[in-house]
């Protein structure tokens, strides 16, 4: 699953080239999970603005350029890579294959959400702030790199839930981006028991336990920035990531501090992996 870090690597590796198109067509697949929420064609003769990101959304702002009776007004899309998505912009796309199901046509080229699985999303809303957009970023934690998120938010959070700490990281209402792999890692990093009770955190912990996470997604984007030259695919750079990680994925191997054996356990359906030294309760 795309997290974070590869989305973040994602709107890096098109951004800047997008900005300034104009739309000149939209092609849908398949059906994706919502509706896109507007005639496909209103969006030709748009201009792509600045692409942003938020938790493991992308926001396409998109302007009229002419006045013109059929075009969508001031809005933009709203995009999530689901389960198994991925968006290339390329100059000259091939035709779309089976799992192509998003096409945004432009004149500086083709910005393409390839899906299997179809968990992802496209969806036009007049702003972040209205509509399908709010909706849907309205239930989103801080942003783990922004100045809010630090000991003190995250101990005042973790107190007001009573279920295990990486059950409170994984939900994303707290702070994005720690998702399965990243919340290990930090957990690790932060000495933390992954089934210790959230609200029974100190605040120094809590501390170390931000830190952790800034510092984890940090390692994951710098490690996809440098393969952003070559970047095609989010989900190879989640498997380089686990490559160098202390926990995640090493059921049974020693663990890089103390060489006690990594443990597997199962946590609201996901794989949970510590080290039953290191990581306290
Ligand atoms: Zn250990």
């Amino acid at each position: 699953m795309p997290e974070l870090p590869e989305v973040e690597v994602t709107r890096q590796s098109f951004a800047q080239r997008i900005a300034g198109a104009v739309v000149t067509d939209v092609r849908l697949g398949k059906p994706l999970r919502w509706p896109l929420g507007v005639e496909p064609t209103s969006l030709r003769g748009q201009v792509v603005g600045d692409v942003s990101r938020r938790g493991k959304y992308l926001w396409l702002p998109l302007s009229p350029r002419h006045v013109n009776s059929n075009a969508a007004g001031q809005g933009g899309v709203l995009m999530h890579l689901g389960m198994s998505g991925s968006l290339a912009f390329v100059a000259q796309p091939d035709a779309p294959g089976a799992h192509d199901h998003f096409d945004l046509v432009t004149d500086q080229g083709t910005l393409r959400l390839t899906d299997p699985r179809r968990f992802g999303a496209v969806v036009w809303s007049n702003s972040q702030n209205e509509g399908m957009a709010a909706k849907l970023l309205s239930t989103l934690g801080v942003e783990p790199f922004d100045v809010a998120f630090d000991g003190a938010y995250l101990h005042a959070a973790l107190q007001r839930r009573r279920v295990a700490v990486k059950l409170a990281l994984l939900g994303g209402d707290i702070v994005v981006g720690a998702g399965n792999i990243y919340a290990c890692e930090a957990l690790f990093t932060a000495c933390i028991d992954p089934r210790t009770r959230s609200d029974r955190l100190s605040r120094p912990r809590c501390q170390r336990l931000a830190l952790a996470i800034r510092n984890t997604l940090q390692a994951a984007l710098a490690l996809g920035g440098s393969t952003l030259r070559d970047f095609r695919d989010a989900h190879g750079m989640a498997g380089q990531f686990q490559l160098s990680a202390n926990v995640y994925g090493r059921v049974g191997e020693p663990c890089r501090v103390c060489a006690t054996k990594v443990r597997r356990i199962v946590q609201a359906q996901r794989s949970t992996f510590f080290c039953p030294t290191c990581q306290k309760r």
